[in-house]
Protein backbone atom coordinates (compact mmCIF):
# COMPACT_ATOMS: atom_id res chain seq x y z
CA UNK A 1 0.00 0.00 0.00
CA UNK A 2 2.49 2.40 1.13
CA UNK A 3 4.73 1.41 -2.13
CA UNK A 4 2.08 2.17 -4.11
CA UNK A 5 1.21 5.50 -3.07
CA UNK A 6 4.98 6.61 -3.71
CA UNK A 7 5.13 5.30 -6.89
CA UNK A 8 1.90 7.83 -7.60
CA UNK A 9 3.89 10.77 -6.30
CA UNK A 10 6.39 10.19 -8.21
CA UNK A 11 4.40 10.42 -11.59
CA UNK A 12 2.79 13.40 -10.50
CA UNK A 13 6.55 14.94 -10.10
CA UNK A 14 7.56 13.94 -13.05
CA UNK A 15 4.50 15.30 -14.78
CA UNK A 16 4.66 18.44 -13.05
CA UNK A 17 8.85 18.89 -14.12
CA UNK A 18 6.94 18.43 -17.76
CA UNK A 19 9.69 17.71 -20.74
CA UNK A 20 8.97 18.52 -23.80
CA UNK A 21 7.02 15.48 -25.51
CA UNK A 22 8.51 16.08 -28.92
CA UNK A 23 12.22 16.86 -28.21
CA UNK A 24 12.78 16.47 -24.67
CA UNK A 25 14.13 19.56 -23.06
CA UNK A 26 12.52 20.69 -20.05
CA UNK A 27 9.24 23.16 -20.53
CA UNK A 28 10.56 26.57 -19.28
CA UNK A 29 7.80 28.88 -17.58
CA UNK A 30 5.32 30.61 -20.07
CA UNK A 31 2.21 32.33 -17.82
CA UNK A 32 0.57 31.62 -14.86
CA UNK A 33 -3.49 32.60 -14.57
CA UNK A 34 -5.94 31.94 -12.07
CA UNK A 35 -9.41 30.42 -12.75
CA UNK A 36 -12.62 30.65 -10.50
CA UNK A 37 -14.01 27.08 -10.36
CA UNK A 38 -17.48 26.32 -9.50
CA UNK A 39 -18.04 22.86 -7.08
CA UNK A 40 -20.90 22.06 -4.86
CA UNK A 41 -19.76 23.80 -2.02
CA UNK A 42 -19.16 26.72 -4.05
CA UNK A 43 -15.96 28.22 -5.78
CA UNK A 44 -12.18 27.14 -5.57
CA UNK A 45 -9.68 28.79 -6.82
CA UNK A 46 -7.50 26.96 -9.26
CA UNK A 47 -4.33 28.45 -10.49
CA UNK A 48 -3.11 27.14 -13.92
CA UNK A 49 0.56 27.26 -15.22
CA UNK A 50 1.47 27.41 -18.67
CA UNK A 51 5.11 24.98 -19.80
CA UNK A 52 6.28 25.97 -22.91
CA UNK A 53 9.42 24.41 -24.83
CA UNK A 54 12.23 26.57 -24.98
CA UNK A 55 12.45 25.97 -29.13
CA UNK A 56 9.47 28.00 -30.40
CA UNK A 57 9.29 25.73 -33.62
CA UNK A 58 8.80 22.50 -31.60
CA UNK A 59 6.36 24.26 -29.61
CA UNK A 60 4.74 24.76 -32.45
CA UNK A 61 4.98 21.61 -33.76
CA UNK A 62 3.72 20.35 -30.39
CA UNK A 63 0.67 22.31 -30.29
CA UNK A 64 -0.02 20.88 -33.83
CA UNK A 65 0.05 17.49 -32.71
CA UNK A 66 -2.31 18.11 -29.74
CA UNK A 67 -4.52 19.49 -32.13
CA UNK A 68 -4.50 16.48 -34.37
CA UNK A 69 -4.37 14.35 -31.40
CA UNK A 70 -7.76 16.19 -30.49
CA UNK A 71 -9.53 15.99 -33.86
CA UNK A 72 -8.63 12.48 -33.90
CA UNK A 73 -10.15 11.99 -31.16
CA UNK A 74 -13.19 13.63 -31.68
CA UNK A 75 -13.52 11.87 -35.08
CA UNK A 76 -12.86 8.70 -33.25
CA UNK A 77 -15.59 9.30 -30.64
CA UNK A 78 -18.33 10.16 -33.62
CA UNK A 79 -17.76 7.26 -34.83
CA UNK A 80 -18.28 5.15 -32.18
CA UNK A 81 -21.32 6.90 -31.25
CA UNK A 82 -22.64 6.43 -34.66
CA UNK A 83 -22.09 2.90 -34.31
CA UNK A 84 -24.14 2.73 -30.86
CA UNK A 85 -26.73 4.28 -32.41
CA UNK A 86 -26.92 1.75 -35.38
CA UNK A 87 -26.50 -0.95 -32.58
CA UNK A 88 -29.57 0.22 -30.97
CA UNK A 89 -31.16 0.70 -34.29
CA UNK A 90 -31.02 -3.04 -35.00
CA UNK A 91 -31.46 -4.27 -31.38
ZN1 LIG B 1 10.50 20.70 -27.76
Amino acid sequence: MINTLKTKEKRTEINYSSLCVRCGKERVFSKRWKEKVKTFTGFVEVTHVEMLCPDGECQMLVDGIMAGKKEKREQMEKIKSDRMKRVKRTA
